[in-house]
């Protein structure tokens, strides 16, 4: 057992880390928060130096690492600066889907400027009446003649309004019992005729990344956009999830770090009484709390993802590490603003952006009481 990142593995983190403090200008970041704009030349940049798609073969654009040096990354970008983490994280939101399952010719038409950061992705599995439940679905894809026609409506689309391709889960047979033996995935690109966006918003966080509706009318899309076999895209996109759920964790992890930091640094310069704020026993263990609860967290992420990459993905293990990074992040955040007293609560200070940005990882890819029922099946040995 080794608990050291290889030599590489520190370069990696180092560099993602060096990247953004380089490239993040505070007035910058609260600018593209302010406007809701996502950060497209950081993406561009990331892309060119190779963080993007990290962890593809490098004969569709990647830099042939495993899952490991892409949570390493995510969670660097997100230590150092949450709303621009996390919109870079999911720019490739679902690639993986195509990697996985797809055509060589699906692979080396769109991986590759995923990888370079100029196209961006997105996956359309959620509908109004179909949240945690995925296994029915009322977005149907009917074959017809060499194309598949596209009917429905998917709800909280991240990239929605702006991703070049979605891969999309749709039902191809109605009559399929139970209902999810009888979906597929398919991949429909921007300005499909029929495809409409209507951005959701205000939310809480994540302002610098879209979330839209998106609306399929009749949307025809030519039968080889489908991803590997009809009727299997339940399973396909369970075992996406189980690895895409450790890069929120990582998400997580990086914003609890980031908001430790930020803890330790206010605690350790502001007074009062004539004493630190870190002097005072409660913010000394708090900041002990803190500390311990992200290294717990960063073990179970950086497990999960060691046993992607040694080809034993463990559903379980990801659940863990995302159920409980989430928590960790939400409460590190919650805890540093306290630290901060008046002035966490204003936006210069970045820990409030950082608390209403790590909610989302207890709620997308899958609500913490979902993580929870995974866990519990697995531990009771049941499968879906
Ligand atoms: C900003 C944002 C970005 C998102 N991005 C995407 C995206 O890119 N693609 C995509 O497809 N979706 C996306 N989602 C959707 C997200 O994955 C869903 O919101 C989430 O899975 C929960 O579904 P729901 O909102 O319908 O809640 P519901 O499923 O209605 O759940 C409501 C509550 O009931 C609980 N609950 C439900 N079922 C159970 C159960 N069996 N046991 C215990 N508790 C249960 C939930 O945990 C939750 O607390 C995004 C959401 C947001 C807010």
């Amino acid at each position: 057992m080794n608990f050291e990142l290889t030599e590489e593995q520190q370069d990696i983190q180092d560099a993602a880390g060096a990247f953004l403090q380089g490239e993040l200008d505070k007035d910058k970041v609260l600018q593209l928060e302010k406007e809701h704009a996502f950060p497209r030349e950081l993406l561009t940049k990331a892309g060119k130096l190779g963080f993007m798609g990290i962890h593809f073969p490098e004969a569709y654009g990647g830099q042939g690492y495993g899952i490991m040096e892409n949570i390493l990354v995510v969670e660097e970008f997100c230590r150092n600066d949450s709303g621009v983490g996390i919109a870079l994280s999911l720019a490739d939101f679902s690639s993986e889907l195509i990697l996985k399952f797809g055509s060589e010719e699906q692979k080396k038409k769109y991986l590759p400027p995923i990888c370079r950061g100029e196209m961006m992705s997105a996956g359309a599995y959620t509908e109004p009446d179909h949240g945690s439940d995925i296994t029915t679905l009322g977005t149907t894809a009917v074959k017809d003649g060499d194309d598949y026609v596209i009917n429905g409506t998917k709800t909280f689309i991240t990239n929605g309004s702006m991703a070049d391709v979605v891969v999309v889960l749709c039902q191809t047979d109605p009559k399929a019992t139970p209902g999810y033996r009888g979906q597929s995935t398919l991949i429909v690109e921007k300005g499909a005729p029929g495809l409409e966006a209507l951005e959701i918003a205000p939310k809480m966080g994540i302002h610098m990344t879209s979330t839209a509706e998106l609306s399929f009318n009749s949307v025809r899309v030519p039968a080889n956009r489908l991803l590997g076999v009809e009727n299997k895209g339940f399973y396909q996109v369970l075992n996406f999830f189980d690895e895409s759920r450790i890069e929120i964790a990582a998400q997580a992890l990086g914003i609890a770090q980031g908001v430790f930091d930020r803890a330790l640094s206010y605690t350790t310069t502001r007074e009062q009484f004539g004493k630190k704020i870190s002097d005072f026993q409660v913010t000394r263990h708090k900041l002990a709390d803190m500390a311990t609860r992200i290294d717990a967290a960063r073990l179970l992420v950086y497990r999960a993802a060691w046993h992607c990459d040694q080809g034993r993905v463990d559903s379980k293990l990801t659940s863990m590490a995302k159920m409980f990074a989430g928590r960790v992040a939400v409460e590190a955040a919650d805890e540093a603003i306290q630290m901060h007293g008046g002035y966490g609560y204003i936006t210069e200070y970045e820990v409030e952006r950082f608390y209403r940005d790590a909610k989302i990882t207890e709620i997308y890819e899958g609500t913490r009481e979902i993580q929870k029922n995974r866990i519990a099946s697995a531990l009771l040995a049941k499968s879906i």
